[in-house]
């Protein structure tokens, strides 16, 4: 069964890729408009996932986009084999609710995008060719979130009620998932700039590179997940972002390999901003490696 809960056409085409997702989002997720089936079959996966997450531990063994490349010193310690620590054994509901999320949100995508759009979930990618084949190190394969295309089997110019014709014809979606408090922080970051505590901008710029649309820019899509009726928060990252970063992990990678110790990487580059990563000044820090940093000070600055 399906039904046409598409996104009606704009009065005024949507300037960008950012406001546009937004409203399709919206859209997708009222009751009256998602498609059952797209539903059932995405909840289905997510039910998979969320198993997965309380019978399985899943402690990151080797670098990937998503792991070890937020702060060079990180990737230094990873292919070290430095132990990164375990996750608390709670967590396990905070990555169910983040799958469940995940997965809703391509199925309201699914069911609101107008036609003239292909959309792709959930994209297997093979790691660009600079990226290291030690496969005991580092993981050889990744995905991204989602991947929206102009469909050109479609009669030209569908797309155009829509979206200005100057938006590029393919988007890189990756959705996350975060609390109240980062959410609102995630609104007004200035990406490329501020702290990526999290490695979101590292993660996006290699899959972008191994994807061949780095040219073409990407969307962080936060969900927050303490409020669930706030709207999807798109961030458009520039294709500068995205190279400047790209550039740096390839630096970050290279050292690593090298066994070169870059010293506190992070907090050279954001001084007091990074201490909510790495725990200093009194914060808890969210860095698998803050204990061995600190230990092995190379800036007397930072103590
Ligand atoms: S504590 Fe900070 S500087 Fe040290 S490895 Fe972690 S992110 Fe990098």
């Amino acid at each position: 069964m399906s039904v046409n809960g598409f996104l009606p056409p704009p009065e005024k085409a949507y300037p960008d890729w950012s406001r546009f997702l937004k409203d399709i989002w919206m859209h997708g997720m009222a009751v009256s408009n998602i498609d059952p089936e797209k539903a059932a079959n995405h909840i289905d996966s997510a039910a998979n996932s969320i198993l997965e997450v309380f019978t399985r531990r899943n402690e990151a063994k080797t670098i990937r986009p998503s792991f070890g490349l937020a702060c060079a010193r990180q990737t230094y310690y990873s292919v070290q084999g430095e132990d990164s620590g375990k996750m608390p054994d709670h967590i396990g509901s905070t990555f169910a609710v983040g799958h469940l999320l995940h997965e809703l949100s391509y199925a309201a995508v699914e069911s609101a995008i107008p036609p003239g759009f292909l959309v792709e979930t959930e994209v297997p990618v093979n790691l660009p060719k600079w990226w290291p084949s030690d496969t005991g190190k580092f993981n050889q394969r990744g995905h991204v979130d989602m991947l929206i295309k102009h469909d050109t089997h479609m009669e030209a110019g569908l797309r155009l009620p829509y979206l200005d014709s100057d938006q590029p014809h393919t988007m890189l979606i990756d959705f996350k998932t975060m609390g109240g408090f980062s959410y609102k922080k995630h609104g007004k970051t200035v990406w490329g700039e501020d702290p990526d505590a999290f490695g979101y901008l590292a993660q996006l710029a290699v899959y972008a590179d191994a994807l061949g649309v780095i040219d073409t820019g990407a969307i962080i899509a936060g969900i927050n997940r303490d409020s669930l009726t706030q709207p999807l928060s798109p961030r458009f990252i520039e294709p500068a972002a995205l190279k400047a970063e790209l550039d740096r992990v390839k630096i970050a990678i290279e050292m690593a390999v090298e066994a070169s110790d870059p010293g506190e990487e992070f907090l050279v580059r954001h001084g007091k901003d990074a201490y909510f990563q790495c725990g200093r000044g009194g914060r808890p820090g969210y860095c698998p490696f803050k204990e061995v940093c600190k230990d092995n000070p190379t800036r007397e600055d930072f103590e």
